[in-house]
């Protein structure tokens, strides 16, 4: 372990739990295993595009030295680690899908010191037992949306797993961006992901749904011991506990999506993980007009079940897949549907208290519900990008005409927009009547806004600029933007360029608006 002579190597997934016995890339169902042994491909010639010095500061690295970089390429393991790819099933687009697992993801050990603990896992760095026929790699452009979003929602208070490096594998790979018959090469790209663990709801499920009930509580005591070890030894009593908390940590992270407009696009239950964190950024995408149908996974255009307004709803839908996978160690339904009861029963309230917040109000008024649901309509109706807005509204003055400033975060012609006038002048003479009676000063008011309603996202079109230049090579937007999405609250007055609606090119571009999971 030399890279990591700064950590301890802690493997307690591959310690603790049963391995497949088979070991190797070979396609395969496993049974009775919570992974498989398997070794990353060694790329062609690996090449560095970006290595997040953060991450590297919590894992005790200086820099990416050979032995790094062939760590994080898949060229070479971690000493005294072996490598394995996770077995686990899920839910897609409401269906069972039965075994899934880590079919481009490959684990190469966990990792502590001071500062935590950190699993390692590369994304794109070869075929697993569960590639299912697929090649086990990634592209370029999906890497960066990966590493990019992943930090970004770090930084916007979001719970997130995390990534260390992007890297070019010096491989080519063939995708088809939207499936439309049209395939084409593309650079290989690896990701080094970083989290905790990646245990997701699909690693429980694919048990409960094998009737396999030994494995399945092996799993879940293994969870509970190393991840939700406050709430005490396995027992019947604390597996009622640790659902409550997963619920809780899962509404907590969904609420968040919604606050700052972030769409994930692929809300299976094997991209959800089990420590309530962001996982698998594939087709998500950011709210421009506030639009609360949208998605931005062409993959699901027609029934939309991902859109944005429906987070919530799937959120409670995949807990009860969790539920029910958890259901044979309990025995008892009641506990599990009173705790799926309080996701329900307090997402209203918490959602209703965040947007009072994201608009500046403290405790909630006998109108507040209903001037926040005209907000939305009005927001909706009259196409009004959701970040900009929101930021802006901080500065609201009732003596400074503010019509003016909706206007320009429009995305409706000035012509058109003349029909919403009337409805935001009333809006917003509501909004200044309800001001009077908030306790803050506007100053007050003002700073706890833009702590919450940030400046800078990874708009879409963002981040398509830099996936067209890292494509030909320059690294240099993808450094900026990184470390623009690194203060998202923060004024930076040298990139107010970024704090901008989406621009028209951007509208209908492929990878601006329409993403598929092809990547
Ligand atoms: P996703 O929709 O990206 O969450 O992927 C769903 C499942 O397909 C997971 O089990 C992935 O590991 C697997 N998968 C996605 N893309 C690939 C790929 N290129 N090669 C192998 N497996 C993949
Ligand atoms: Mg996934």
């Amino acid at each position: 372990m030399s890279v990591f002579k700064e950590s301890t190597l802690n493997n307690t997934f591959t310690n603790s739990l049963p391995a497949d016995k088979v070991e190797g890339p070979e396609r395969r169902q496993v049974f009775e295993a919570c992974f498989s042994y398997v070794n990353p491909t060694s790329p062609k010639k690996a090449s560095v595009v970006h290595v997040s010095q953060e991450m590297l500061s919590q894992l005790k690295l200086t820099n990416v030295d050979n032995e790094l970089l062939e760590i994080i390429s898949g060229a070479s393991s971690i000493e005294n680690s072996k490598p394995y790819a996770m077995c686990y099933g899920g839910h897609q687009f409401g269906n069972w899908a039965g075994q899934l697992g880590d079919g481009r993801a490959i684990n190469l050990g966990e990792v502590e010191n001071e500062n935590g603990r950190f699993s390692l896992q590369l994304k794109g760095a070869g075929q697993t037992p569960y590639s299912r026929g697929a090649d086990g790699l990634a592209v370029l452009r999906s890497s960066i949306r990966e590493y990019l979003c992943s930090e970004a929602m770090f930084h916007l208070g979001v719970a997130t797993t995390r990534a260390l490096s992007i890297v070019l594998s010096g491989d080519e790979v063939m995708r088809d961006v939207l499936y439309n018959g049209n395939p084409a090469l593309e650079k290989g790209a690896i990701v080094c992901r970083v989290s905790e663990s990646f245990i997701r709801f699909g690693n429980f499920e694919i048990f409960a749904a094998r009737r396999d009930k030994v494995t399945l509580q092996k799993l879940v005591d293994y969870t509970i011991t190393n991840y939700y070890n406050h709430l005490g030894k396995p027992s019947k009593d604390v597996y009622l506990k640790f659902f409550q908390e997963v619920v809780d940590r899962t509404k907590e992270m969904i609420l968040n999506w919604q606050r700052v407009g972030f769409v994930h696009g692929v809300m299976n239950t094997d991209n959800m993980s089990i420590l309530g964190q962001t996982i698998d950024y594939g087709p998500y995408g950011w709210l421009e007009d506030y639009d609360p149908n949208w998605t931005p996974n062409t993959t699901d255009a027609q029934n939309r079940r991902y859109r944005y307004g429906n987070q919530p709803s799937i959120g409670l839908w995949n807990l009860t897949q969790l539920a029910n996978a958890l259901y044979s160690l309990i025995e008892e339904v009641e506990p599990l549907q009173d705790i799926l009861r309080s996701y329900k029963n307090s997402f209203e309230g918490d959602y209703l208290k965040m947007m009072l917040n994201k608009i500046g109000l403290q405790s909630l008024e006998e109108n507040d519900q209903s001037l926040i649901e005209d907000l939305q309509q009005l927001m909706e109706s009259s196409e009004i990008d959701m970040t900009m807005f929101f930021r802006h509204l901080s500065n609201f003055d009732e003596k400074v005409n503010f019509l003016a400033t909706i206007k320009m975060c429009s995305y409706k012609n000035e012509n058109d927009f003349l029909d919403f006038e009337g409805q935001w002048t009333l809006w917003l003479s509501k909004y200044a009547e309800r001001l009077a009676s908030n306790f803050l000063s506007s100053k007050e008011r003002k700073l706890n806004m833009d702590a919450i309603n940030p400046k800078y996202v990874l708009r879409n079109y963002i981040a398509q600029l830099v996936i067209d230049d890292a494509d030909k090579g320059d690294y240099t937007l993808l450094k900026e933007i990184f470390e623009l999405l690194k203060n998202p609250y923060d004024e930076q007055p040298h990139m107010e360029k970024w704090f901008a609606k989406r621009p028209d090119w951007a509208k209908d571009r492929v990878g601006c608006s329409m993403l598929s999971c092809s990547s």
